[in-house]
């Protein structure tokens, strides 16, 4: 590895979803662009995952949408079930709906774009150590490279997309960066993609995305069934952190069991993964560093979806780093545009959401079914704060909601006490401030209303 080039403008770590689509724009707009990645080069792209990803974000970005070996099919929308399976919300959201893709073959795709966009150089199984500083500013990487000899990258600027256990985060010096994600705020998955004959079982409601929320069979989190092909399904289940060691049994008891109705049949991959599903970092950049994707829980804390996220950021933080190099200055005052690009568009929603994602999880089955049943919060709701950040509901639609909901009065005025939460934290997001100097007292005001809905809970406990 004698003649590894080790200077460059910007080091990008993890070659994911949010990794390749950083480095591809860096690159293509004339910056000295390093990527690297622990993994083989054939095996990038190949994680525990969903699969589905919205179309919205290939247009967004001006790029290819899936095609061929790399898309497995295309899907309208989400299908929400509420625990006794009487109500299902279809959500139509164009950050999910579109297409449920080959991991793989997409992954190597976005990396091949991304390379030749102008990457400089792509080092893979090669493991990201420590952060360098000088000066007290990011200022490169310690390595290890395949061989296993430990080197030093420099960098004006690194972008960490090394995902949920980002080595990264933890090594940063940073007031402003929070290092460790709570276990509440994560979500401990598993999942398997199943092939049968078609002729034995048929792939149920193969243009959506079934989600089933219930906390005695997925406490905290939620059982998937989603289409791949007409003769394969990926299916999986999400709970609490605390449920280590028994995730794979809920799956089978809860997941598997329910929905694979044949005895013959191939599993064609299986494994679990970690979600963070809480609002992105407090900042999201500091000096000489940003972070993007899972390292920066930049995941929708409702469904868990992260791939468009990843990429929105990886777009954000190449136009941040184009700007930083355009001022040659890469403090925490020039990449700031970053973080207010973040919080401002999918931020807001994501906060909102995870408040949305905070009290569903402390509700019980009967109250998510009379919940559901009654449009407490309704699909239109959510698509809503999804679309818009925000809920703008007229008087007459709470009155008729009002109506529906009187024999559970706690529970509504729960739902609306969140409502008033969730739009107020929305448009707290959607201004968050331009420069570093009003971010004290923007994060103490939404710290204020997580307080406030902390107490809710414990009240609502306290009745129950
Ligand atoms: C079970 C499960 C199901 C999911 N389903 C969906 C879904 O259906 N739709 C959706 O949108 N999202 C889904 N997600 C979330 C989604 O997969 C992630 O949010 C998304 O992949 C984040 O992309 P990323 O680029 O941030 O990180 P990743 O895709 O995790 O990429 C991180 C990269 O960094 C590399 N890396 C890690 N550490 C180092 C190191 N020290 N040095 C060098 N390289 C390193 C890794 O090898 C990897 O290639 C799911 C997640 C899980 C766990």
């Amino acid at each position: 590895m004698e003649n590894i080039q080790k200077s460059f403008d910007v080091i990008v770590v993890g070659a994911g979803t949010g990794g390749t689509t950083a480095a591809r724009f860096t690159a293509k707009n004339g910056l000295k662009v390093c990527l690297i990645d622990r993994k083989p080069r054939d095996k990038i792209g190949d994680k525990i995952c969903g699969d589905a990803v919205g179309n919205e974000i290939f247009g967004l970005l001006n790029i290819n949408h899936p095609k061929s070996e790399e898309l497995s099919c295309h899907i309208k929308g989400a299908k929400l079930y509420s625990p006794n399976l009487k109500k299902c919300l279809t959500l139509i959201d164009p950050k999910q709906a579109g297409y449920i893709v080959n991991r793989l073959e997409f992954g190597q795709r976005l990396l091949n774009e991304a390379i030749d966009a102008g990457v400089k150089q792509f080092l893979d199984k090669t493991m990201a150590l420590d952060l360098i500083y000088s000066n007290g500013t990011v200022s490169g990487l310690k390595v290890k490279l395949e061989n296993g000899e430990k080197t030093e990258l420099k960098s004006k600027l690194v972008i960490d997309a090394s995902g949920f256990y980002s080595p990264i985060r933890k090594a940063l010096k940073s007031s402003l960066i929070e290092k460790t994600i709570l276990k509440e705020d994560s979500i401990l998955c598993y999942r398997e993609i199943i092939k049968f004959s078609p002729k034995d079982q048929t792939v149920q409601d193969p243009e959506y995305i079934t989600i089933i929320l219930d906390q005695e069979k997925a406490p905290g989190g939620y059982i998937w069934y989603f289409p791949k092909d007409e003769s394969s399904v990926n299916i999986g289940l999400g709970t609490f952190m605390g449920y280590k060691g028994k995730v794979k049994d809920y799956y089978q008891r809860n997941a598997f069991k329910e929905f694979i109705k044949v005895s013959k049949f191939e599993i064609i991959s299986s494994g679990g993964g970690v979600v963070p599903v809480r609002r992105p970092l407090w900042s999201c950049a500091d000096d000489g560093i940003m972070l993007i994707g899972d390292s920066a829980c930049q995941v929708n804390p409702l469904h868990g979806g992260g791939i468009d996220p990843s990429m929105r950021a990886g777009y954000y933080a190449a136009n941040s780093a184009l700007s930083a190099f355009e001022k040659n200055n890469f403090s925490i005052n020039a990449l700031w545009g970053y973080n207010h690009s973040v919080m401002t568009s999918f931020g807001a929603e994501f906060a909102a959401l995870d408040l949305l994602r905070i009290v569903l999880q402390h509700l019980s089955n009967e109250e998510l079914n009379f919940g559901l049943e009654r449009d407490l919060l309704s699909g239109e709701d959510i698509l809503e704060i999804s679309s818009k950040g925000g809920l703008n509901l007229s008087v007459i639609n709470m009155a008729i909601k009002a109506f529906k909901g009187i024999s559970r009065p706690n529970l509504l005025l729960d739902m609306n006490y969140l409502r008033l939460r969730m739009n107020e934290i929305s448009r707290l997001y959607k201004s968050f401030p331009e420069n570093i100097a009003g971010f004290p007292e923007w994060k103490e005001k939404v710290v204020g209303i997580y307080d406030r809905i902390k107490k809710m809970i414990v009240n609502t406990k306290k009745r129950n």
